[in-house]
C-alpha cells in the first residue's frame, strides 16, 4: 500500500485544506505516516504570503534527492498557494516552480485537489488506484474533511469562501487562490450537522475574508444565495441557521478572518445575540494610518474601523478584539508609524499578529511600490509595537481575575490542561479527570501576559 504524509504551512485555511486533501488521497487508498522517510508520497501544502514560508519549503526540498536514493517510487508534490498551475513534470504547460524545484513531481492547486490521481498517474502510469466515486470530488468543497486538524472531535474547522476579491497590493491570495467563491449554504450546513451529530461543540469557519460571504462577483453572478431569505445577508443567515444547532450540542462558532469592510449592522446584531457566538473577534486592520492604508489598497479608513470597534464594543460590551498589523510596508513614514502605534493604543487590541512587510514576488506592491524602509527600521518599529501589545495583553487579562470562565480542553498532559474561554483566551489549569473536548468552568486566579491560570470549579 503506497503511503503518504503532509506538511503543512500557514494559516488556519491552510490547515484546514490539508484536512480535504488527507481526506482524499485516504479515498485514493494511500495510508497515513508520520515522517518523511517512511512515506512514498511527500506532499507540502504552501503558503506563500511570507517569503520565510516559501524558504523553508525550498530547504524542506533539499532533503528529497537523498530520500529518493532510498525510495525510487517516491513522488513529491507541491500544493497551496505557491502553485499557479495544477500540473506534472511531464504535462505541456507547467507551473514556474518546476523551474526552480528540480526535484518536484506534482504542483497542485488547493481548489484542484480532485486533478491529484490524473496527475499522479502521468508520474506513474501503473499506479494503482481503486475507482472513486467521481460525485464525490468533483468540487473541492465536496471533498469530504477527515477533520483531524483538532487534537479532538470537539472543534472543527469548516471552509465557507475560498479565493479573495480584495487585492490588497502586499498580498499573493487574489493570484494563488483565484477569485473569491464561496460554499453553497445547504452544504456548509450539512458538514456541520454531521459534525455536531458526531460530539463536535465548536466550528471555527475559514476563508480568507470570510464574512464576505456570498457577496462576491462569482456569487453574485451564479446566484448562490437564492436559499437565503428575502433580504438577508448571506454570511448573518449562515450564522443564523448555525445557531440552529445548539439544540443538538453546538456550543461555539467562531470564524476568521473578517474584513473591516464587511462588518455590517446584522452581522455585529448576529454576534450580539446568538447563543453561539462568543465575545471575540479578530478584526485585521493591517495600519492605523490612512495614507498607509491607501498604498495597502484597504477599502476602509481609520474612522470607519474606529466606528465599527465602537458599534461592537456598543452591543457586546466585554468583546475582546484582536487584529493583524503590518510594520514597516513601503513608505510608512515615522509619522505614519506613530498614527498606527497611537491607534494601536486607542483601540486597546488584547492580541495581534504582528509582521514586518516583505516583499512577495507577484504582488501589486512588488512591481510597483518600492520597498523602501531599511530592516532595522522595520524591526525596531515591530518590537515598539509588540512591547505595547505585550501591555495591553497583560492588563486585558487581569480583568478576568475572580471570574469564572468556560473552557474547552484542546490539550491534556499528564494533569494539565490548556484551553479556550468564550473569549478566545488561553486558560490552563490542572485536574486529572480525561477533560479533552470538553467546556469545563473554570475559575480564574492569575493571569500572567499572555495566559489565565485558574482552578476547576
Ligand atoms: S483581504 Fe487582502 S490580505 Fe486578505 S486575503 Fe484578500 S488580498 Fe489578501
Amino acid at each position: 500500500m503506497q503511503t503518504y504524509t503532509i506538511q503543512t504551512y500557514g494559516c488556519q485555511m491552510n490547515y484546514s485544506d490539508t484536512e480535504r486533501m488527507q481526506a482524499y488521497l485516504d479515498a485514493l487508498g494511500f495510508k497515513k505516516v508520520d515522517g518523511f522517510d517512511k512515506a512514498d508520497i511527500i506532499m507540502f501544502n504552501t503558503c506563500s504570503i511570507r517569503q520565510k514560508a516559501e524558504d523553508r519549503v525550498f530547504g524542506e526540498l533539499q532533503k528529497m534527492p537523498q530520500l529518493r536514493r532510498k525510495n525510487p517510487n517516491l513522488m513529491v508534490i507541491v500544493a497551496g498557494c505557491m502553485v499557479r498551475k495544477s500540473s506534472s513534470r511531464y504535462s505541456t504547460e507547467r507551473d514556474p516552480l518546476f523551474g526552480r524545484m528540480s526535484d518536484l513531481d506534482i504542483a497542485l492547486r488547493t481548489e484542484e485537489l480532485p486533478r491529484l490521481a490524473s496527475l499522479a498517474r502521468e508520474i506513474k502510469p501503473d499506479l494503482s488506484i481503486p475507482e472513486i466515486k467521481e460525485e464525490d470530488f468533483e468540487d473541492y468543497f465536496h471533498v469530504k474533511a477527515t477533520h483531524d486538524s483538532h487534537k479532538s472531535r470537539a472543534q472543527a474547522f469548516v471552509p465557507i469562501s475560498n479565493g479573495c476579491d480584495k487585492f490588497c497590493t502586499y498580498c499573493i491570495v487574489p493570484y494563488s487562490r483565484g477569485r473569491e467563491k464561496s460554499r453553497a449554504l445547504d452544504d456548509i450546513l450539512l458538514e456541520a450537522n454531521e459534525l455536531v451529530e458526531n460530539g463536535c461543540k465548536e466550528i471555527i469557519l475559514i476563508g480568507q475574508t470570510v464574512n464576505s460571504y456570498g457577496l462576491s462577483h462569482y456569487d453574485k453572478e451564479h446566484k448562490t444565495f437564492d436559499s437565503c431569505e428575502q433580504g438577508e445577508q448571506p454570511f448573518p443567515y449562515l450564522l443564523k441557521e448555525l445557531d440552529k444547532l445548539h439544540e443538538k450540542g453546538l456550543q461555539r462558532v467562531r470564524f476568521t478572518s473578517p474584513h473591516p469592510k464587511d462588518m455590517t449592522d446584522r452581522l455585529i446584531d448576529a454576534m450580539a445575540n446568538l447563543r453561539t457566538q462568543m465575545p471575540y473577534l479578530h478584526l485585521p486592520v493591517q495600519s492605523g494610518d490612512d495614507r498607509t492604508l491607501k498604498r495597502m489598497n484597504r477599502p476602509y479608513n481609520i474612522e470607519k474601523y474606529r466606528e465599527t470597534v465602537k458599534r461592537l464594543r456598543a452591543r457586546i460590551p466585554d468583546i475582546s478584539i484582536s487584529t493583524d498589523v503590518i510594520v514597516g510596508f513601503c513608505g510608512e513614514s515615522d509619522d505614519e508609524f506613530e498614527n498606527t502605534y497611537e491607534f494601536f493604543r486607542e483601540m486597546a487590541f488584547e492580541h495581534a499578529y504582528l509582521a514586518q512587510y516583505s516583499e512577495r514576488a507577484g504582488t501589486t506592491a512588488a512591481r510597483f511600490i518600492k520597498d523602501d524602509i531599511p530592516s532595522e527600521v522595520k524591526n525596531k518599529r515591530w518590537h515598539r509595537l509588540n512591547n505595547l501589545l505585550r501591555k495591553l495583553s497583560t492588563d486585558a487579562l487581569k480583568r478576568f481575575r475572580g471570574r469564572t470562565v468556560n473552557v474547552l480542553v484542546e490539550e491534556q498532559k499528564n494533569k494539565t490542561c490548556l484551553g479556550r474561554s468564550e473569549h478566545f483566551k488561553t486558560v490552563q489549569f490542572k485536574s486529572g479527570r480525561k477533560l479533552l473536548g470538553k467546556i469545563v468552568p473554570v475559575k480564574i486566579t492569575d493571569s500572567r501576559e499572555w495566559m489565565l491560570m485558574g482552578e476547576l470549579e
